[in-house]
């Protein structure tokens, strides 16, 4: 079964989940504050002591050095990161050094790992933290930096401040869809937030860093996306999805349908106090609702007399299209041969007529 997730986003702990305490003690050895974590968040834990890579960057308190680490692994494979990683700290060792650089000295370094504007913000980050005097202590500080987000902040201030932030990503989206057999699509505002307050419940406030690293290299190396193992996987006793069959599914992802963009010209044709409508056929937008003379794609009509352009590319924003429209008008003394569909009607009795919002503003912009 699920672990429910009310829509509150707080996450309703199975007993079985939520039943060891780890022990943390002073320097003479007694116990001063117990700190009751998750089986899941132990057995992580656990795991990444055995598991963790090995990362050149792992176990410097350095804030500096972990944040250009994620900066570069935000769009690069881990082996090439590395080596962009060693480079550019010997070139740049310091947040001031990299503050004092010039921008082309911190592209030419860059360069080959793409998305420039990665560099280009965290040269201007640099800048900002030199000015503060130093690097920011809280996720608000670390946040408006520039090119900083909510998975940046929480990684570095949780790394080399031990804050008590979820640093929430791909990967931790995966592992935490998987095990609590969640299926909320994970590029949806709700997925967002139900994901975030669940890693924040799960996060050991005093292990926040090893926590964070633990998702991470699992998600990478042991929870993949296509062949994950789970055989030997230290949380395969609670994992939903493996206990449903539903591995492969999980995280659902929702569809983004294809905005469509679509061109229209409307040409209000006048003649004697009448004017040229159709009623839209079925099968597309607006059906059923009037509309003056409309091309789609295509050439304007010939109708004999002059086409006076009233508003061009008035865009008209509809779910899963965009509509770029350009309004005419033409005052016909002579009854033009309306396409087929079209019928003369008193421009008096407009106000019968149901037209959909667009048609409308045409003609607003005739009888202002
Ligand atoms: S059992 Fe498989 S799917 Fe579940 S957490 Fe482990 S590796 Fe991931």
């Amino acid at each position: 079964m699920p672990t429910a997730v009310p829509k509150t986003g707080k996450v309703l702990r199975k007993s079985s989940l939520w039943n060891s305490r780890e022990v943390s003690k002073n320097q003479n050895g007694s116990s001063d504050h117990v700190m009751e974590y998750s089986s899941f968040t132990t057995a992580l834990l656990r795991w990444f002591a055995q598991y963790g890579r090995e990362l050149p960057w792992r176990g410097i308190a350095d804030p500096y050095g972990i944040w250009v680490s994620e900066v570069i692994l935000q769009q690069t494979r881990i082996e090439q990161g590395r080596d962009y990683w060693l480079r550019f700290m010997e070139r740049f060792p310091t947040v001031e050094a990299l503050a004092a650089a010039t921008e082309d000295e911190v592209l030419r370094q860059w360069q080959g790992l793409g998305y420039y504007s990665r560099a280009r913000n965290m040269h201007a980050a640099a800048r900002q933290i030199v000015e503060l005097g130093g690097f920011p202590r809280t996720i608000e500080g670390l946040r408006a930096l520039k090119g900083v987000g909510d998975y940046t902040a929480a990684a570095v201030g949780s790394m080399a401040f031990g804050l008590p932030a979820a640093a929430v990503d791909g990967n931790v989206y995966r592992v935490l869809a998987r095990h609590h057999g969640i299926d909320v699509p994970i590029n949806t505002t709700r997925g967002k937030r139900t994901f975030e307050a669940l890693a924040q419940d799960l996060l050991p406030e005093d292990q926040a860093s090893a926590f964070n690293q633990a998702m991470m290299d699992f998600g990478a190396t042991w929870c993949t996306p296509r062949s994950p193992r789970c055989i030997v996987c230290p949380v395969a006793d609670t994992c939903d999805a493996l206990h449903t069959g539903r591995v492969s599914q999980l995280p659902v992802k929702e569809k983004k349908l294809k905005v469509q963009e679509r061109r229209f010209s409307y040409v209000y044709v006048r003649h004697k106090g009448k004017t040229a409508l159709r009623r839209r056929p079925a099968g597309d937008i607006w059906q059923g609702l009037w509309e003056p003379l409309l091309v789609e794609n295509g050439p304007l009509p010939e109708l004999g007399c002059t086409l006076n352009l009233l508003a061009r590319g008035v865009k008209h924003v509809l779910t899963h299209r965009i509509l770029l429209v350009d309004f005419y008008f033409a005052e016909a003394l002579v009854p033009p041969a309306l396409p087929a569909g079209y019928q003369w009607v008193d421009e008096a009795d407009l106000g019968d007529y149901a037209m959909p919002r667009l048609v409308e503003k045409l003609l607003e912009l005739l009888h202002p």
